[in-house]
């Protein structure tokens, strides 16, 4: 009997749970509704200019920030139908490979809206080159930002000069200015470095470095802080 009890009581349970969950999703689902000008953007963002495209990530950064972001309202069954046979971002950002640092939520975005590179350090080799060379002259990119953290690794254990299994101290050389640079600060470094990354954009690569120059696109670098949320451009 008591085991009966107790499987009444759960099965009751779970069926509250699911009614709260059905409203849930009805609720969700006409909040989306609402929502469904976001997917006619999508194709619209490509037409922003590099400022324009800088200050809608920006915008969404802040969102972030406050935890009010509105990525998330987007129907993602219509943005995927929308983008299988093509995709428009507006922008682009190197950042780093770290899992505190997610970007499109970062900028609240969504699928289509970023194109993305990650590799431990945000740093450039060329094969970072040729996938944003892809993004600014393919896909036509507005806005390229390089994106270092607070409490990076990679910069940290360059500053060092730990032993480090494996390959991965090959990240070393190319942290190595930045670390130069930093007078041993922590932040500095990180700052110097995503600069030394951006500014190493616009004149290795003649795709980016054309396209600056004819204002078809912004290279900047920033630092996103893991405790505030928050992108400094700097
Ligand atoms: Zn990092």
């Amino acid at each position: 009997m008591p085991e009966n009890t107790c499987v009444h009581r759960d099965s009751g349970r779970r069926h509250f749970l699911q009614t709260v969950l059905s409203s849930a999703v009805v609720g969700f689902a006409a909040q989306a509704g609402i929502e469904f000008a976001s997917p006619e953007k999508l194709s619209a963002q490509t037409n922003l200019s590099p400022d324009a495209a800088l200050q809608e990530l920006l915008a969404g950064n802040q969102r972030f920030a406050a935890n009010q972001l509105t990525s998330i309202e987007h129907d993602l069954a219509i943005l995927k139908e929308q983008t299988v046979g093509k995709q428009e971002p507006f922008a682009a950002v190197l950042a780093c490979a770290d899992s505190r640092v997610p970007v499109e939520l970062v900028f609240d975005q969504t699928i289509g809206h970023i194109f993305v590179t990650r590799v431990a350090g945000n740093i450039v080799t060329p094969e970072i080159i040729a996938s944003l060379e892809y993004g600014v002259a393919v896909l036509g990119v507005k806005t390229l930002v390089v994106l270092g953290h607070s409490s990076c690794g990679a910069v940290k254990a360059a500053m060092k000069a730990d032993t480090v299994p494996g390959q991965i101290s090959t990240l070393y050389p190319h942290l190595r200015q930045a670390v130069q640079q930093s007078d041993g600060n922590f932040a500095k470094a990180i700052e110097a470095n995503a600069k030394i990354q951006a500014e190493l954009l616009r004149t290795s690569s003649t795709v980016i470095r054309d396209a600056v120059k004819a204002g078809k696109l912004k290279v900047e670098a920033g630092v996103y802080d893991l405790a505030t949320g928050k992108v400094t451009l700097i």
